[in-house]
């Protein structure tokens, strides 16, 4: 088969394939209903309280605070572990961006630790060198990208030599196991979220999860105006409207006992592009086989450079020229497009991010970035995070595909190798 014209090489399919969006099962309408048929359309009630036990539970972590969104959770937790105005604050360098605003909403100053191959997180090798160089950093936020859990016992082992508190984002990864216990137990602060494209949802929201008792008061308090004990509204603090909603818990509450099911139907997909792509120049999201059991939120494709046609990017288009026997992600995410299948990039790294391009961002080279951020040429490897996002892309990983859908998605993505 012809590759010139890939795109056009199959009708498209006459449902859409998303990347990853909300899978109902019928309980959702259920308890949100209850919430309004007892009038508790607030931001207390039985729903919230129920799906607060029901994550403890899930996850194994003392207390759960019910919030907003993931977003909320991450800067309450950027609140507990006491960053101020002017702190140095390491996270990781390719995840989604909502890990590391919270910093900035506290004055804080993020620096970013670059990936490493093995599991796409945070690299303890580069964090190591970051604390050489920026010993007084306290406090570091620790993403697990699409689902994986990173180099825990590394990162954990790094941050304890040098009294670090953790913020884990567990996000992405809600259900994944490290040495089988669940991601979202390993930080001093953790973060989960419901947002719409997450493993389960409940189209907003996201969760605090602790076992510091202290801890999960404030948060209770702050994300409730910060009220004080007394007869009017008193306050000694700053307060937030951070609290979930009872009609949003229930949409969560319901969906819950599925958090298996959508596991085991995204391993699934997970599989069967590994196995479509057998032979071709390319690798999957990789993860510790011995030591994990991701979620499997989202699949993504990373292609061998020697694969790789050419292909450039500016701030926000891209170009490349399409060449036999190769391809790229741009390549491929048009000829998913085109056939009415959702792709994405990988998420663009922080470092590369026009808002933080003068922020630090150390790798596990030698080289780096020279003072106006220009890439120091010359070292591969030396910007994993950087050539992930060249390389790679998400594909479509709904757990509503058919087999049928996702065989013809495999197939047009190996003509793109033709
Ligand atoms: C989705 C996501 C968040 C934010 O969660 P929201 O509930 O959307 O605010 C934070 N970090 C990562 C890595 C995410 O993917």
């Amino acid at each position: 088969m012809l590759k010139e014209n890939v795109e056009k090489q199959f009708a498209p399919l006459e449902k859409k394939v998303w990347l990853s969006s909300p899978t109902m099962h019928g309980e959702e309408i259920k308890y949100m209903k209850e919430a309004y048929e007892t009038n508790w359309m607030s931001t207390v009630g039985a729903n919230i309280n129920e799906v607060e036990r029901l994550t403890c539970e899930k996850v194994g972590c003392k207390y759960s605070i019910a919030l907003a969104s993931g977003t909320a959770a991450l800067h309450m937790a950027v609140k507990l572990a006491g960053v101020k105005t002017g702190d140095k604050v390491f996270c990781s360098d390719m995840t989604f961006a909502a890990t590391v605003n919270p910093i900035m909403y506290e004055g804080g100053v993020p620096i970013f630790i670059d990936a490493e191959y093995d599991t796409w997180n945070m690299d303890p090798v580069a964090l190591k060198k970051a604390f050489g160089l920026y010993p007084e950093v306290k406090v570091v936020v620790v993403a697990h990208l699409y689902g994986s859990p990173g180099k825990i016992d590394e990162i954990k082992a790094v941050c304890d030599k040098y009294g670090a508190v953790i913020i884990e984002d567990a996000a992405e990864s809600l259900g994944a196991s490290y040495k089988g216990v669940q991601t979202g137990t390993f930080g001093n602060y953790n973060v989960i979220s419901f947002n719409g494209n997450k493993i389960i949802t409940g189209s907003s929201g996201g969760m605090l999860l602790t076992d510091d008792q202290e801890a999960a008061n404030k948060v209770r308090k702050w994300s409730t105006q910060s009220r004080e004990t007394a007869p009017w509204y008193q306050h000694e603090e700053l307060g937030y409207n951070y609290r979930m909603s009872n009609v949003i818990a229930g949409v969560v509450r319901g969906q819950f006992p599925y958090l298996e099911e959508h596991i085991s139907q995204k391993k699934a997909i997970y599989k069967r592009y590994k196995e479509g792509f057998k032979n071709l120049s390319v690798t999957m999201n990789p993860f510790d086989e011995t030591n994990c059991e991701p979620n499997y939120w989202l699949s993504c494709l990373l292609i061998n450079p020697e694969a790789m046609c050419k292909q450039v990017r500016n701030e926000c288009e891209t170009l490349y020229i399409s060449e036999q026997g190769k391809t790229c992600p741009t390549e491929i995410l048009e000829a998913l497009a085109a056939m009415n299948a959702e792709g994405r990039p990988i998420w663009k790294p922080m470092h590369m991010q026009p808002m933080y391009r003068m922020n630090a961002f150390v790798t596990r080279g030698s080289s780096g970035r020279t003072k106006t951020n220009a890439y120091i040429a010359g070292c591969e490897k030396c910007d994993v995070a950087m050539d992930i996002f060249e390389r790679g892309l998400c594909l479509p990983s709904d757990n509503k595909m058919t087999v049928q859908e996702q065989d013809k998605i495999i197939e047009i993505i190996r003509r793109c190798f033709g």
